[in-house]
């Protein structure tokens, strides 16, 4: 079922991504990993997961804000494995800020990353999934695709962007063998997180024990962090047959926090 396929994830050097990427070729599938980072410790990664799993691993430098770079990322998996099977649409970064505050670069860029380049990615993804009538789609969103924090406009717009444009192509998609979902994560500890909090620190005047109990885990009702593990074991669900008839998802492994 996954195995012998092709995974494309985005923003896999790191965090969830990673661990998502991981996931997949545990359980057999060729993946092509991308984001940012030391050349030196993504070729450990890549060449790791050749080794530890036993299938191919191609890395892509693609950046997430360039709707070209995304084309070429999707062309390049195709060519390289055949076809793309998996994609996850992952890449994001994060500012915190008043928004009277707020860098326009900032907004244009999470826009960019967190929105758009899933847009490009599905767009060059979806007609080979729709040839071969099957695909999985999953977008990373996050607890911030339902409700809002603040200080996190561009954010919580570009994840309730993404909500939008899961449940749109899964419509259009819903004929083809295709599920597409967002996954809506709450705080996972990645370094997304650990950096923005001299950020939140000083946006709403606290120290690092209160920004991380008083407004990370008070979002929380369980008070633990999510693993980066548990995300990708949801992804995996979802790239399964048994999740066929799940689409158009907006699915929460969040602790409970968009329940309050
Ligand atoms: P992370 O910072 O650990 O990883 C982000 C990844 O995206 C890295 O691989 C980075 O190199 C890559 N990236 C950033 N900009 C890029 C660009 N322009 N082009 C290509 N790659 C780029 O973060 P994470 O916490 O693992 O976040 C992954 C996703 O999960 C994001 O979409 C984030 O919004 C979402 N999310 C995270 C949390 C959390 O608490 N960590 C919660 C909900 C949702």
């Amino acid at each position: 079922m996954i195995q012998g396929k092709t995974a494309v994830v985005t923003g896999s050097t790191s965090g969830i991504g990673l661990a998502i990427a991981r996931a997949y070729a545990k359980a057999g599938a060729n993946v092509v990993i991308n984001g940012f980072g030391d050349a030196a410790a993504i070729e450990t990664e890549r060449s790791g997961i050749e080794a530890e799993f036993g299938v191919k691993a191609h890395y892509s430098g693609a950046d997430m804000s360039k709707g070209a770079e995304i084309t070429a990322m999707i062309k390049e998996a195709e060519e390289t494995f055949g076809s793309v099977d998996f994609l996850v649409n992952n890449a994001g970064i994060q500012f915190v800020s008043p928004i009277e505050d707020f860098p326009p670069e900032k907004w244009e860029a999470i826009i960019a990353i967190n929105l758009s380049s899933a847009f490009y990615a599905i767009h060059a993804a979806l007609p080979g999934m729709k040839a071969r009538k099957w695909g999985r789609i999953i977008n990373t969103a996050s607890a911030h695709a339902l409700v809002a924090s603040p200080f996190k406009s561009a954010y919580v717009a570009a994840k309730h962007g993404i909500a939008g444009l899961t449940k749109t192509v899964a419509l259009e998609a819903a004929t083809f063998g295709i599920t597409v979902n967002a996954i809506c994560p709450g705080y996972v500890w990645t370094p997304l997180v650990e950096k923005q909090i001299p950020d939140t620190m000083a946006a709403r005047g606290l120290t690092k024990e209160q920004v991380i109990n008083d407004v990370l885990l008070h979002a929380q009702p369980t008070k633990q962090f999510v693993t980066v593990d548990e995300v990708a074991a949801y992804a995996l669900f979802l790239s399964s047959d048994d999740a066929r008839n799940i689409t158009g998802a907006i699915l929460t492994i969040d602790g409970g926090w968009t329940a309050e």
